[in-house]
């Protein structure tokens, strides 16, 4: 037996990436937490990176960031806005953390002299992980993702502490295939070859998935259902159709309407059920209502991969300002600008005009940064609302130093080293990092308490003067400047308990409507049926530009 009263849902994913395995599990995850089951999620990601922190977004997305520092895959943050609840370091493991524990392990001789093999050593760490965090959470259902699609050499490992799992505890693990079923444009017939490939592929690793959920551009007809039941060597009860839906927030909905959540239950002989889906079907509802749009403008410089626009690398930014849209009865167009266009073409932040709102999340480096700050700087003028997330806050403070308070060669340390303006500037302990090259998870990380200053647009918005918000980030406001930038007219409306670091930077709503900055990251907090504070203020208000 596994332990007791733990149930394990692996979810694999079939013919390509991209198609919603973080969503579907998100969305198995809030389903069966609404039938009153304490649920908790894990991602194996393949890559040998430790941690997702050292990656580019535009190689795989946005670096989400945990409570406790944790720098892992995007879909971590799906989870936690479905759960609706905190997950932890322990929750997230990629191939180069599973191998640098069992080569630390076989250095301290933890193995006694035994032969280290890749199998079972690897897998046997897989799952020991997969316990613990089940454990810690006090969950009684663990769903887990493996990242990638059957097939790849890099996942293997992860497949075959699946199998070892399932073999061991037949009753307590279940496997779900994601598959992806393409309807050609010539042919103009849904597919399912790629499906039953992809199921072959699982079984030739020993495992037989449980069901398959089926995801494409329509939902499943009959013929299909039968093809996949046939082909695949599975129930057609067990094929759960997922077409596209306008809103990952209509999916927990969705999927029940096909009895998902009870299928699972009978599967791992799990008894108890609740069905407490009310929160998940009003806002489904809401969202099918809303009819005024509120139009927002990202600039940001993590959006081209080839030719392809990569929204990926924003998505917490995306999904918290849906949820202070819906929550002031607005659906948002966002359109996205790479700032690089203003760069070259200065003039052309004109067209911003067009917006209700501005956001400028966050950022690494030089490039583009010029054309960030001259969107600023319009949107300061304009009196357009304006949001800047991390690098979106400190590229404000640049910006007014340079036009408010005459220090027109204000930057960042980041980009001109020897400045005698750096207005944000390295903190000292990060300094000695960067000097030893010492870059992975070592950057200001996590969760940290903040005060914020009463009656400021933060305070009202929070409705709160302590607050905990989730960093992630090297450098800071220059404490050398502070005054200088509080006399021409900057408030800094939060700031860390020793009052040393600038958490929120803000004009007063006299001068403009909505000027905020935050140095955290408020988006890895938002979730859709609690939005996040300093989002919902900011669609309030960019509401009223419509
Ligand atoms: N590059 C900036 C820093 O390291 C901002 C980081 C961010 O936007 N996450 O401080």
């Amino acid at each position: 037996m596994a332990e007791k009263n733990k149930k394990y849902i692996f979810v694999t994913g079939g013919v390509m990436s991209g198609v919603g395995k973080g969503t579907t599990c998100s969305s198995i995850i809030a389903i069966l937490k609404a039938k009153g089951y304490k649920v908790t999620a894990m991602k194996i990601d393949p890559y040998v990176n430790v941690d997702a922190g050292t990656m580019n977004p535009t190689e795989h997305g946005e670096v989400f960031v945990l409570d406790d520092g944790m720098e892992c895959d995007q879909d971590m943050g799906n989870y936690e806005r479905f759960l609706e609840s905190d997950l932890s370091s322990a929750n997230y493991m990629t191939t180069g953390s599973v191998y640098q524990t069992v080569i630390e392990r076989e250095r301290a001789l933890k193995y006694r002299g035994k032969c280290v093999e890749v199998v079972p050593h690897i897998p046997l760490e897989v799952i020991k992980r997969i316990e613990s965090a089940t454990k810690k959470a006090k969950a009684e259902v663990c769903v887990i993702e493996i990242g990638g699609t059957v097939g790849e050499y890099q996942n293997i490992l992860f497949l075959e502490a699946a199998r070892m799992m399932k073999i061991k505890y037949p009753k307590d693990v279940l496997v779900a295939m994601v598959s992806y079923l393409p309807i050609p444009d010539k042919v103009g017939e849904m597919k399912t070859k790629p499906t039953q490939y992809a199921v072959r592929t699982l079984n030739s690793g020993g495992i037989q998935p449980d069901f398959i959920i089926a995801r494409a551009e329509r939902p499943l007809d009959q013929k299909r259902k039968e093809k996949i039941a046939t082909f695949c060597n599975i129930k057609e009860e067990d094929v759960i159709s997922a077409p596209d839906v306008e809103s990952v927030y209509h999916l927990p909905v969705n999927f029940e309407k096909d009895k998902i959540g009870q299928m699972i239950l009978t599967k791992l002989e799990l008894k108890k059920v609740d069905n407490n889906m009310k929160k998940w079907n009003q806002l489904s509802d809401k969202i099918k209502k809303i009819n005024k749009i509120v139009n927002i403008a990202v600039i940001g410089k993590y959006f081209s991969t080839g030719e392809f626009v990569l929204s990926d690398s924003y998505i917490s930014v995306i999904e918290a300002i849906k949820h202070g849209s819906y929550n002031n009865n607005l659906k948002p167009k966002l359109t996205w600008i790479d700032s690089i266009t203003y760069e070259k073409n200065p003039s052309k932040v004109e067209e911003l005009k067009n917006y209700d709102g501005i956001v400028v999340p966050g950022g690494f480096g030089e490039r583009g940064i010029e054309g960030i700050i001259n969107a600023i700087n319009f949107a300061r003028k304009e009196k357009i609302p304006y949001l800047g997330l991390c690098y979106g806050m400190q590229l404000a403070v640049i910006e007014f130093a340079r036009n408010m308070a005459g220090l027109t060669r204000a930057t960042t340390r980041e980009v001109k080293e020897n400045s005698r303006y750096a207005v944000i500037d390295i903190m000292p302990e990060q300094m000695k990092k960067m000097k030893t090259k010492d870059y992975g998870g070592t950057m200001r990380l996590g969760s940290y308490k903040a005060l914020l200053k009463k009656g400021t647009i933060a305070a009202k918005a929070y409705n709160d003067t302590v607050i905990h918000e989730r960093h992630r980030h090297r450098y800071e406001v220059n404490p050398k400047f502070i005054k200088d930038l509080e006399k021409a007219g900057l408030v800094f409306s939060g700031f860390s308990p020793d009052r040393k670091l600038m958490e929120i930077m803000e004009l007063p709503k006299a001068y403009h409507p909505f000027f905020v900055g935050t140095q955290f990251h408020p988006e890895f907090k938002s979730r859709p049926l609690s939005p996040h504070p300093i989002f919902n203020e900011f669609i309030k208000v960019a509401k009223e530009q419509i």
